[in-house]
């Protein structure tokens, strides 16, 4: 035992609130540790983290007093340790209910943005510290991607998307007076290929990470214009070639076949939802590597409120019974076939926090827990190409770490109740102590 006297160790109690362990270093003692999602757990593991990354992981519980300096040791010893989570389709900016319209008219930009830290603070704390925010203000969006990542405000890391999408398409303002829609028109409405090229430029000028189209109609637009192809394909080309100049990449939404082939061809990284996967989509997909997004809670909950509640259209319940019954066999098909799945939930739809419960539908439809894991980890940050820093629990890596009471590999339910959450190094829940079973 060397330099025992210098050695000072933290005892960490933390209470639910977010606790700084920057300086030094910080010892995580895992009982069982799936720090490779797709590999084995390994059991008595320590995690080593100094300055928000890993530094190592070793066989064993090591002590605080083999190391220099200040030590903190976090007891995670009868926990299943695994990489923060990642959700590659949010709107942080929304929750649906029945006071979107006069929010929209009435709530200050001011108080919405305030409204999106709470969303993000609620996901964050479900274990999702990496999101994709594919389709809120930009600027907002942008504003709290870089307050977070400057450490001014909590949250999870945000790959923001700039919106790009025609006239009367998905993408554009339904539902509203004809002078609202004109007021709320986005810039980067376009119509032809010229003009496509024109906005998605604009977006990337902005500061859009990636750029989101729809290909297709949507469901919650408030017009019977469809679920099929929108988009033509010089307008899709357009937009992926101007991104890929840029270094951008493009996520499409798509709800029918036709609109989910027009995008793959055209090149598109992911498709948001692919409602109607196919045979001819299934095969473009595995040719082009490109990812499934599946957003199945998205469909859970359509259907549940086109049922229940009465602030939806009869336009818009009329599509999301359709597409919200058909997806999840799509799903099933496309997984099967090996289509590559990046997890994404479309929370906005359904309410934030609640990212979880796509994991436990996903296994209800057919994948294992364990490529459930690796579509919210190593799928996702190779679809963000963050695969150097975020994904999985290896040195270099961000400390980005949650646990759970029992293995989620048995029960995926286990996900639903996350009870400690570590974003680059800083504990943001610790709920582990009051769970822990005694040895
Ligand atoms: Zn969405």
């Amino acid at each position: 035992m060397k330099n025992c006297v210098s050695v000072l160790v933290f005892a960490i109690l933390l209470i639910g609130a977010a606790t700084t362990a920057e300086a030094g270093t910080t010892l995580i003692h895992a009982g069982e540790l799936l720090a490779v999602p797709g590999r084995p757990p390994t059991i008595n593991q320590t995690i080593i983290i100094e300055d928000g990354r890993i530094k190592e992981v070793r066989n064993g519980f090591a002590n605080a007093s083999d190391f220099d300096g200040s030590v903190a040791v976090i007891d995670l010893s009868n926990q299943f340790v695994l990489p923060g989570l990642m959700d590659m389709h949010v709107h942080l900016q929304v929750e649906l209910g029945p006071d979107n319209d006069r929010d929209a008219l009435r709530m200050p930009d001011q108080l919405m943005q305030m409204r999106s830290i709470y969303f993000a603070m609620n996901t964050l704390m479900a274990g999702f510290t990496t999101v994709r925010d594919v389709g809120s203000s930009s600027q907002e969006m942008y504003a709290l991607r870089d307050a977070i990542e400057k450490g001014w405000i909590d949250g999870p890391r945000i790959i923001a998307a700039g919106g790009v999408g025609i006239t009367g398409g998905h993408a554009d303002v339904s539902g509203m007076s004809p002078v609202l829609m004109e007021f709320f028109t986005s810039e980067n409405v376009c119509d032809g290929p010229y003009d496509c090229r024109r906005a998605t430029r604009n977006v990337i000028k902005y500061g859009a990470d990636l750029i989101k189209i729809t290909s297709t109609g949507g469901v919650m637009t408030d017009r019977a214009t469809g679920t099929a192809q929108q988009m033509e394909m010089d307008e899709l080309k357009e937009v992926v070639l101007a991104a890929a100049r840029m270094g951008k990449k493009v996520a499409s939404h798509a709800h029918h076949e036709d609109g989910i082939v027009a995008a793959l061809e055209a090149g598109v990284a992911s498709i948001e939802h692919g409602s109607y996967t196919g045979p001819k989509a299934i095969k473009l997909f595995r040719e082009t590597g490109a990812y499934l997004v599946p957003t199945l809670l998205a469909g859970k909950t359509v259907v549940a409120l086109a049922l229940e509640v009465d602030y939806m259209t009869d336009i818009v319940k009329k599509k999301a019974i359709r597409v919200g019954s058909d997806m999840a066999a799509n799903f099933e098909k496309a997984h099967k076939a090996g289509v590559n799945i990046a997890y994404g939930t479309d929370s906005g739809i359904s309410r934030h926090g609640t990212n979880a419960e796509e994991a436990v539908l996903m296994v209800e439809h057919g994948m294992s827990e364990m490529d459930v894991i690796v579509s919210a980890t190593i799928n996702a940050a190779d679809l963000i190409d963050m695969s150097d820093s975020i994904g999985t629990i290896e040195a270099g890596k961000f400390a980005d770490i949650i646990a759970v009471d029992n293995s989620p590999l048995d029960n995926i339910d286990e996900l639903l109740d996350v009870n400690f959450v570590m974003k680059g190094g800083k504990v943001y829940k610790d709920d582990s102590r009051r769970t822990r079973k005694e040895h």
